[in-house]
């Protein structure tokens, strides 16, 4: 029957995107601006990279530009050029529509090779000898309905917290493990001028086996909230990749 061989389509598929990504070398929590990006420089190495999104839709934060103006800002260009996203010149900044920059980021991240779960939410992280080793996930439906349902297991060699504002991983440490994480999960008011150095300057591996990037660079380090401008989650994804290359090299 055709309804069937179209669902024998789906499900295998599905089994074996997920059966090949149990053991990755980068898994990335929050398919927003960071991870995505993130994904995209670490794809583009030949690193094998997956990013966990609770939502339907990539894009986290992209989508509503500011105040719903659905119109985001760039002080530079960055990589737009490369993944074929327009940018429209104004007063010495970049500003390009939300809707094209969400879909074009995911697009090159998934063309460059990353492969991407959604409606997948990380209940928690893996802790073998003192290092992150990988998340527990379950279907984010499961969550929202409040069910009580086991969880299962994949693995990385390096994992990322790009969940944004409520750098809900190193929470999840932090759960544990209260001296691990030396500030508190916590933001300053926006400024935009120090924020955008500050949080590519902090995106770092602030545990063994765990880095974060974007906004969730701002709650771990007590960092001032950047205003709607969002390069600096393009660098800080940039800089992430950068920083996971050089240790998966050694
Ligand atoms: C209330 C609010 C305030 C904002 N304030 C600012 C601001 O001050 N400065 C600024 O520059 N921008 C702000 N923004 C705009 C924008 O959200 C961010 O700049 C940008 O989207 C952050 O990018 P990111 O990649 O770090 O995280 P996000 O775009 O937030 O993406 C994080 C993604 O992680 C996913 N996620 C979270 N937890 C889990 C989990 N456990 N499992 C799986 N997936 C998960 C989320 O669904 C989301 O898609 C704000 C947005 C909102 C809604």
């Amino acid at each position: 029957m055709k309804e069937v061989r179209i669902s024998r389509a789906i499900i295998e598929e599905y089994n074996k995107r997920l059966l090949d990504h149990l053991e990755n070398d980068v898994i990335i929590v929050g398919a927003g601006p960071a991870g995505l990006t993130a994904g995209y420089w670490l794809s583009k190495a030949g690193i094998k990279t997956t990013i966990i999104e609770k939502k339907l839709s990539v894009g986290g934060g992209i989508w509503g530009g500011a105040a719903g103006y659905n119109t985001i800002v760039l002080e530079e260009k960055d990589f737009m050029d490369e993944i074929g996203v327009a940018t429209i010149k104004k007063d010495n900044l970049y500003v390009i529509d939300a809707i094209e920059f969400a879909t074009g980021l995911g697009f090159a991240a998934k063309k460059a090779g990353v492969q991407i779960f959604n409606l997948i939410e990380v209940e928690d992280i893996v802790l073998k000898d003192e290092i992150v080793k990988g998340v527990v996930v379950n279907n984010s439906s499961i969550s929202t309905l409040g069910l009580h349902v086991d969880p299962f297991c994949i693995s990385s060699k390096c994992l990322i917290d790009a969940t944004g504002h409520p750098a809900g991983i190193v929470a999840m440490l932090k759960k544990g493990k209260p001296q691990a994480v030396p500030e508190e999960l916590k933001e300053y008011f926006m400024d935009v001028d120090t924020a955008e150095a500050g949080v590519v300057e902090k995106t770092s591996e602030i545990y063994p086996g765990l880095y974060v990037a974007g906004m969730a660079v701002c709650d771990v380090f007590h960092l001032p909230r950047m205003g709607p401008i969002f390069g600096g989650m393009l660098k800080s994804g940039k800089k992430v990749a950068e920083l996971i290359k050089q240790k998966l090299k050694k």
